[in-house]
């Protein structure tokens, strides 16, 4: 799997909306074996979900309250659970000359870190890329540019990838989509519940 050397991730910040979900992930985010884990929850809860292990939540507010004013981002590691993305882990990828509506990750830093996250996993251990993150310091959802850098992103991705966008001064900071390529090569997004950690 080499895809993700083949473009850059542009971003841009946009337009809005979002929903949540009430939590009750704390104990999957300990377990890396999604197949462990029962599917009764499918039945009550919203189409798809990103859901956000307190480790990963830690790294994006804190990264994003850092790099304030200008956007920062990174990538989501964890796994799938059917639809749905579990985000276990969140690298930070600086952006070369991030501003306040843009970032653009570094993609040989991001190649070096993901690399290095990888290695230090258990063989059997089924957490990896699963996608993107940025921030938004001005409060919007996922911009067209956003979107359209997912879509080429998905078009070779073996699974689904989620796109979060993290926009700390709205009233719903979190934005989530889940992007899969389907059969003859189109892409379909859907928006997707982020749910952060229960606290
Ligand atoms: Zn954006």
């Amino acid at each position: 799997m080499r895809w993700w050397r083949q473009q850059r991730q542009r971003f841009a910040t946009p337009s809005a909306s979002s929903s949540t979900a009430p939590s009750i992930l704390l104990e999957k985010c300990a377990t890396p074996f999604p197949a462990l884990i029962g599917n009764e929850l499918s039945v009550t809860r919203p189409a798809v979900r990103i859901e956000l292990c307190p480790e990963a939540y830690e790294v994006i507010t804190s990264a994003t309250a850092d790099r304030l004013p200008v956007e920062t981002g990174g990538l989501l590691l964890g796994y799938r659970e059917d639809a749905n993305v579990l985000v276990t882990h969140a690298l930070v990828i600086d952006g070369e000359g991030a501003s306040t509506h843009r970032y653009v990750r570094d993609d040989v830093r991001a190649n070096a870190l993901l690399a290095a996250f990888l290695t230090q996993r258990a063989d059997d251990d089924p957490t990896g890329y699963v996608g993107e993150w940025h921030s938004h310091p001005v409060p919007s959802g996922p911009s067209q540019t956003d979107v359209a850098a997912m879509h080429a992103t998905a078009q070779t991705s073996d699974g689904p990838i989620a796109l979060l966008v993290y926009a700390p001064g709205g009233a719903d900071p979190f934005f989530g989509l889940i992007v899969r390529r389907q059969r003859v090569g189109r892409v379909s997004s859907k928006k997707a519940a982020v749910v952060p950690p229960s606290s």
